[in-house]
């Protein structure tokens, strides 16, 4: 099913369940088991409904995917932004309507160059409302400036439905309307139909913002576009792939690390638009260094209000001295915020101090945009430098786990011998092979029943709790030791994980009402 709707919601739109991954289940089960406090309650009901297909919102913004060519085999001259979203939707059924049911919005129209940050901001709220109700969103853009889309996206969005952000290298058809004269060879139906595909699936559920594009997926903090016309152009230049789509397969291998924050609040970001104006977003510029370049850039710009300037470095993040001066200057008059950069394409930029925050291995476009929002959101640079070190470079960290979770498997120990009954006693054995015998001892290295001992039957506590499911350690001497000896160790990895979120909700809330 296709619909199309207007860009905002109706105050009567139907509230949905989402469709959750077991994956993300287990996720937050692992997380309060490992002591992850203040859990907001989980949206109820994991599975759809028999028959009841995820519902994705499909958010058109235009790009080379809507493109009109000049013929069929023409890639590299058309114009962008031309066919309406619903009809390339159209498209791609009936295939489409097998795994998902389809709505679209109309943002607009327009090469990806088109867009204003203020209408970045309308883009964020538009998709926060199409999550509202439906099980994700796709968002297509033109390719060019996609990676900004994606990180602005992943930055803003305060829902952790899956957002999957694609587009064409090619264009779409040569024809009057999408179904006609096809360019031979187009990737926009496939990007189209794999996003959605990978939407519906939601495998990325608390991933964040994601980009989708010759079936790769990369996670929008780190990709880039790494080449002017090939298909295969958005790379991950440090980390990889995060996944890909074989077919109907989606199959994902690594994770933004901001997944492991899902089963809380602290997934979000502090940067909620909702609460800033739309024109709020101050000017932040990119200075790109080269050999001797003057400084005359960075003045200019200090001197127009420009709140910001990220210095796109050689190497680890240098500019020339003329740079240097005028940076010099314009913090100091100006109160221009700095953020240092590499232009190599990768690799991490350290240090800052006073105006300058070392902007880690964020891209110059990405580290701009974290610089913009956190212009908007503080006007404390020692908050906006937290934001750099953490949302700007998210990390893995199980160190707190260290010293509170043992290296080696947990193995509970020899239970006591239970006491057996004397000959004659009720329960006692009589012959062999009548009920009340023991169960003979596993041979041929077969492993006892949970709570089974050597030639003894499985007590039935322990058979209740098989028979339930539960685990071994829920029964007997041998299952209090476990438990206490677990419940020691989750005590401290609560204790860590606390100080660990409370630390990181208290600079966030800091950045919040700075
Ligand atoms: N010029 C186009 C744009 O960014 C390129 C593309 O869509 O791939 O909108």
């Amino acid at each position: 099913m296709v619909t199309t709707r207007p860009a905002r919601n109706t105050p009567d739109s139907r509230p949905r369940a989402g469709l959750r991954r077991a994956v993300a289940a287990a996720t937050a089960g692992l997380l309060a088991a490992a002591g992850a406090v203040a859990l907001e309650p989980l949206a109820p009901a994991a599975v759809a409904a028999d028959g009841d297909k995820p519902k994705i919102v499909v958010v058109a913004t235009g790009g080379t995917l809507a493109g009109k060519a000049g013929g069929r085999d023409t890639y590299t001259s058309y114009r962008a932004g031309t066919y309406p979203m619903a009809d390339m939707v159209g498209v791609l059924q009936p295939e489409l309507s097998a795994f998902a049911d389809v709505e679209v919005v109309q943002f607009g129209n327009a090469g990806s160059g088109g867009y204003s940050i203020a209408q970045y901001h309308d883009l964020t709220i538009a998709v926060e409302d199409a999550l509202a109700d439906a099980d994700g969103v796709v968002v297509t853009t033109g390719t060019d400036t996609m990676e900004e889309f994606a990180y602005w996206l992943d930055l803003t969005v305060q829902n952790k439905k899956p957002v999957v952000i694609t587009g064409a290298m090619r264009p779409w058809a040569a024809g009057n309307t999408a179904s006609e004269s096809m360019v031979l060879g187009t990737d926009g139906p496939a990007n189209l139909l794999q996003s959605i595909r990978l939407a519906a699936s939601q495998e990325t559920y608390c991933f964040g913002t994601v980009l989708s594009l010759n079936d790769e997926v990369h996670a929008a903090r780190d990709v880039t576009k790494g080449n002017s016309t090939r298909n295969d152009t958005f790379v991950t230049r440090m980390s990889g792939v995060l996944g890909w789509i074989d077919g109907s397969d989606v199959i994902i291998n690594r994770a933004p690390a901001r997944v492991l924050d899902c089963a809380t609040n602290d997934w979000f970001t502090p940067f909620d638009l909702r609460t800033v104006a739309r024109d709020a977003h101050k000017r932040v510029e990119i200075f790109y260094n080269a050999q001797a370049v003057g400084g005359e850039a960075i003045t200019a710009w200090a001197d127009a209000g420009v709140a910001g300037v990220v210095t796109a470095g050689t190497g680890a993040g240098g500019i020339s001295s003329a740079a240097g001066t005028a940076r010099t200057a314009a913090a100091r008059d100006k109160g221009v915020w700095f953020v240092s950069t590499t232009r190599t394409g990768s690799g991490s930029v350290s240090g800052g101090s006073g105006n300058i925050i070392a902007g880690g291995d964020l891209l110059p476009q990405k580290a701009r945009l974290l610089l913009m929002l956190s212009r908007s959101f503080t006007e404390d640079i020692a908050v906006a430098r937290g934001w750099f070190q953490t949302l700007g470079s998210p990390t893995f960290d199980s160190s707190a786990l260290a010293d509170t979770v043992p290296p080696t498997r947990v193995v509970d120990p020899e239970p006591e011998p239970e006491p057996q009954p004397e000959p004659g006693e009720t329960g006692a054995p009589t012959e062999p092979g009548t009920p009340g015998e023991p169960a003979p001892a596993p041979t041929d290295g077969a492993v006892p029943a949970p709570g089974a001992t050597d030639g003894a039957s499985p007590s039935p506590a322990a058979t209740d709790a098989a028979a339930a499911g539960a685990l071994p350690f829920t029964g007997g001497t041998a299952g209090t030791v476990g438990i206490v000896s677990l419940l020691g160790a989750l005590a401290l990895a609560i204790g860590a994980t606390t100080l660990w979120q409370h630390r990181r909700r208290v600079a966030l809330e800091r950045g919040l009402t700075g």
